[in-house]
């Protein structure tokens, strides 16, 4: 068994932010959040052990964002981080977990942007500073008050920011900090470098670690596949087509994951059904029972649902979202291998998971082997081989009561035994692709484990939805800059609602709006350049859906 996590309201979060994370479908806090959150809470210092996977930026961020007080205008928290990259990610998370704080602004200050605008979100109120260290250090020779409100600040990524070289950046910055300040670092590995800075810079620092025992995995064999975070039901769904299962337990983070993974599931006509928090007890028992006795062949399921499910079937396994510990991944890969049966455990892993997986090796002393996407040969020959085995028995006894009514219809329809067989065929399996050509068009996905450029061509999402722009791949028209808003499908919008309230509101001619781009937590617009300010000073207080809309410039380079 795991252990009990609790839940976020008893760890003493605002009611603001507990109604976030209710939104965004938490169900319970990952070991380091049990463990941080009432440590940051209570405004100690710490040093937490802990890599990309854990759940750390809400480990750190919520309990940040329920002891910040909207009202004040000012800096109260900095987190720090070591690349753009992560500083974006983190910004984003914030905008996440603050979306029921109205007042609440958050900036990301980072290299290979105008500092104009940056400065501007600073000097606007903006409470949550999100940073990485070089910028920051020109941000501070411009103004060396900038840091004086911060009561909170959060070294993120600490031993990576140290291998880019930060160290002295990250001294300058300490100095222009209240010593009052309370101080987190978060680390995934303590080098003495660290040691010495904890040591330098935080008070009586508190130790969070997620314990890793040594854990035995037996008589179950593993594999994992690198996959990009939006194409992981496609995997899923081609996964399952070589797959040889009885039934199989799929695990994700979330309620409204196992809600939409159930669902594509049960469109490819899977019996598919969620198991979550949500879900009155009696009815998951139902859904336990099903599982057992065969109605059901795939159960998607949260942790929490999903504890002490004993069901013999089960002969896989599949990790879509990564456990948050060894010990949680242990534990759910367990749920297969029963009764001294053999068992299979699949485990999905986006680009920045990668060091979450060598620390499942480590600690279960085993290596993961990687496989690859089934490619569309594989596919037809899983799908040729189950026809097979479907028509076998049927071929020695079906001639009897339909022989005739067969020899009847070629010669009705005047056609040969191949053309009717195939047309029976197409019938039976509903119009599914069966050659070569046809299974190739119906699979858009485009693995991980092609090259670079291709995947690179249309930019790519990462976790959070985030839109990675490595190479510019939307050019910008003459004139017009791109802006972004934290709204998107998540919050229930279209491109049309965002073009109505920037007409509406904006006073400015259709022409004058470029392309715009819905993502699931955020979404980008193109705006004429001149009298941007304005314009967006226009938009200030405008809301679309119900939300607050804060457009604002985005920069790409
Ligand atoms: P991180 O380790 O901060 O990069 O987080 C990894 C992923 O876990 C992110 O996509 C988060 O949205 C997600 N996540 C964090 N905490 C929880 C939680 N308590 N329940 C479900 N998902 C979570």
């Amino acid at each position: 068994m795991t252990q009990e996590l609790g839940t976020f309201a008893a760890l003493g979060l605002h009611p603001n932010v507990l109604a976030a994370i209710s939104a965004v479908g938490y169900e319970e806090p990952s070991p380091i959040q049990a463990q941080s959150i009432p440590v940051i809470l209570a405004g100690h210092d710490m040093i937490g052990q802990a890599q990309t996977g854990t759940g750390k930026t809400a480990a750190f961020a919520l309990p940040i964002l329920s002891r910040i007080d909207p009202a004040k205008r000012e800096p109260q928290a900095l987190i720090l981080a070591p690349t753009r990259e992560l500083a974006l990610q983190v910004a984003t998370a914030f905008e996440t977990y603050a979306k029921q704080m109205p007042g609440l602004n958050v900036v990301a200050v980072y290299g290979g942007a105008p500092m104009g605008p940056q400065l501007k979100a600073l000097r606007q109120g903006a409470q949550v500073i999100v940073a990485t260290p070089g910028r920051l250090c020109d941000h501070l020779r411009r103004d060396e008050k900038l840091l004086a409100t911060v009561q909170q600040l959060v070294l993120d990524e600490a031993d990576e920011m140290l291998k880019l070289g930060f160290m002295d950046d990250l001294e300058v910055i300490f100095e222009a900090l209240p010593e009052s300040r309370q101080s987190v670092l978060f680390s995934a590995t303590l080098p003495p470098s660290i040691r010495s800075i904890a040591e330098r810079h935080l008070r009586n620092p508190q130790h969070v670690k997620i314990a890793a025992k040594t854990q035995t995995v037996a008589r179950i064999e593993q594999a994992h596949l690198m996959v990009h975070a939006d194409q992981k039901t496609g995997a899923v769904l081609r996964l399952l087509e070589v797959e040889e299962f009885d039934a199989l337990i799929a695990f994700v983070r979330t309620k409204q994951a196992t809600l939409d993974l159930a669902s594509a599931l049960e469109a490819k006509g899977y019996k598919a059904a969620a198991l979550n928090g949500d879900i009155a007890q009696n009815q998951r028992e139902r859904v336990i029972e099903s599982l057992k006795d065969g109605r059901l062949d795939i159960v998607v399921a949260t942790d929490v649902a999903a504890r002490g499910i004993d069901v013999p079937r089960i002969t896989h396994v599949f990790n879509v979202d990564m456990p948050y510990d060894p010990e949680s991944y242990v534990h759910r890969i367990g749920r297969t291998g029963r009764a001294g049966r053999d068992g299979r455990a699949l485990l999905l892993v986006t680009p920045r998971e990668r060091r979450m997986l060598q620390v499942i090796e480590r600690v279960t002393g085993q290596k993961v082997a990687e496989v690859r996407l089934p490619n569309a040969q594989q596919v037809l020959d899983a799908r040729i081989k189950k026809l097979t085995a479907s028509l076998t028995p049927l071929v020695a006894e079906a001639e009897a009561s339909h022989g005739e009514l067969l020899d009847r219809l070629i010669s009705d329809i005047g056609c040969s035994p191949r053309a009717l067989a195939s047309a029976l065929l197409r019938k039976a399996t509903n119009g599914q692709a069966l050659n070569l050509a046809d299974v190739e068009r119906e699979q858009p996905l485009v693995p991980s484990s092609q090259p670079r450029e291709r995947r690179e061509r249309d930019g790519e999402r990462s976790e959070r939805g985030e839109y990675r722009e490595r190479r510019a791949p939307v050019p910008l028209a003459e004139g017009r800059v791109r802006c972004r808003t934290a709204l998107g499908t998540r919050d229930g919008i279209a491109a049309k609602n965002l073009l109505g309230a920037i007409l509406n509101e904006g006073g400015i001619a259709r022409e004058a709006i470029g392309r715009i781009q819905i993502r699931e937590t955020f979404s980008l617009v193109e705006l004429p350049e001149e009298g941007l300010d304005r314009l967006l000073g226009k938009l200030k207080d405008t809301r679309v859906a119900g939300k607050q809309l804060k457009l604002r410039r985005y920069r790409e380079d």
